[in-house]
């Protein structure tokens, strides 16, 4: 069954690859993101892949420009059928090095963002029948942060408040749409390639799964939390991390 998307972040990385996966199911996606040039190619990949794309050059902090882009493909489709909020920054700074407007920053566009696409869509997808939301937070909202350089703790306290959201949202939104959320590992994107480079054995050896993750490794789930029928899952946060933080 093919639907209607919208995926910000998805100029690329994990919401790149959740819009290849959707595209080969023949699904219409609107990508959001500041990434001009990967937004061009990434909406020429789903048209090859079998799918179609347009895409959105904005900021996910912006709730005018989410409200307008979602009113238009609701017209203009009939409806959406899935969010999925890709879109996200690391934060590498310690308590001491981070200013205040990098933690504003960070809050911003990691949960403020979250919350001003599924405001925009809210409405629409409480009216169902079977919509979703899929929302990416991370494994550091479970642990704090790494003591690597991609995220300490500001960027575990925006993807802690992620989970709160998604938990929160699903109460509000059924039975119309389901809310669910993934966290995943340390997975290969232009985000943590150059950590990669730096700890990637050290990372394979403490991994259960024995490698580290790849963007597809996040999409398959996301695909099947926007498709699988029919859904009794609402509410849930799955870790995708290949047993690295098993407990
Ligand atoms: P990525 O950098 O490849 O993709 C993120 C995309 O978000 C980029 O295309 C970027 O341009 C876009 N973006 C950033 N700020 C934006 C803004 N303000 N408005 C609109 N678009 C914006 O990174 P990724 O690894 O694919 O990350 C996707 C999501 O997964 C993020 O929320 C990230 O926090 C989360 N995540 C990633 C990892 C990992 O190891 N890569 C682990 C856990 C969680």
């Amino acid at each position: 069954m093919s639907g209607t998307a919208i995926i910000t972040g998805g100029a690329q990385g994990i919401g790149g690859a959740t819009a290849l996966r959707l595209a080969r199911r023949g699904w219409h996606l609107l990508l959001v993101d500041l990434d001009e040039t990967a937004l061009a190619g990434q909406a020429s990949a789903c048209a090859e892949a079998g799918g179609s794309a347009e895409t959105l050059v904005a900021d996910v902090r912006d709730l005018s420009a989410a409200h307008d882009a979602s009113e238009r493909l609701i017209e203009v489709r009939g409806g959406i059928d899935a969010l999925v909020n890709a879109a996200g920054i690391s934060m590498p700074k310690t308590i001491l090095e981070i200013t205040e407007e990098e933690w504003d920053r960070v809050m911003d566009i990691n949960l403020k963002g979250v919350f001003t696409w599924c405001k925009a869509v809210a409405a629409h997808m409480a009216k169902g029948p079977s919509k979703r939301i899929i929302n990416i937070s991370s494994v550091n909202a479970h642990t704090g942060g790494s003591p690597t350089a991609v995220s300490k703790f500001a960027y575990a306290a925006s993807k802690s408040g992620v989970l709160g959201l998604t938990r929160g949202l699903a109460q509000e939104l059924g039975p119309g749409c389901a809310v669910n959320c993934v966290c995943p590992g340390l997975i290969e994107t232009r985000l943590t390639r150059e950590l990669i480079g730096r700890v990637r054995s050290q990372m394979e050896e403490a991994t259960p799964l024995r490698r580290v993750g790849k963007p597809d490794d996040i999409a398959v789930v996301i695909e099947f939390l926007a498709t699988v029928e029919p859904n009794y899952m609402t509410g849930e946060i799955i870790d995708i991390d290949g047993g690295r933080w098993v407990n």
